[in-house]
């Protein structure tokens, strides 16, 4: 049998602090619980760098990447941590999709994509 991928889950006390604001709460939360990683999704989500397309989440960092629960195209989570723990951008993901924290755009970012 094929092994299950598992889906990445943010904790409730934290998804109830970032509903309260992106403050220093929030980011004392994240940096416990992720340490560097939980701090980089901070600034994402406080400088609105998460972007909810058509067909997918795209977090902006040193690119622009495309994020899912369970996946991220960075190269800290394919690489560094072998999809086994969250990165920045999926931890940033997960908690904008919950709190209704992000950029909203009408188009398809495959359709941006094949224009580059
Ligand atoms: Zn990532």
């Amino acid at each position: 049998m094929a092994e299950m991928v598992k889906e990445f889950e943010i904790r409730k006390d934290v998804i109830e602090t970032a509903k309260k604001g992106i403050d220093f709460e929030l980011y004392k939360k994240l940096l416990f619980e992720y340490g560097k990683r939980g701090e980089k999704a901070f600034i994402y989500l406080k400088e609105d760098r998460v972007k909810k397309y058509r067909d997918f989440f795209i977090v902006v960092g040193e690119n622009e990447y495309i994020v899912e629960e369970n996946f991220c195209t960075c190269e800290d989570f394919q690489i560094n941590l072998k999809g086994k723990k969250p990165c920045s951008h999926i931890i940033a993901m997960l908690i904008a999709r919950k709190i209704g924290h992000y950029r909203k755009f009408d188009k398809y970012y495959t359709d941006y994509l094949e224009k580059r």
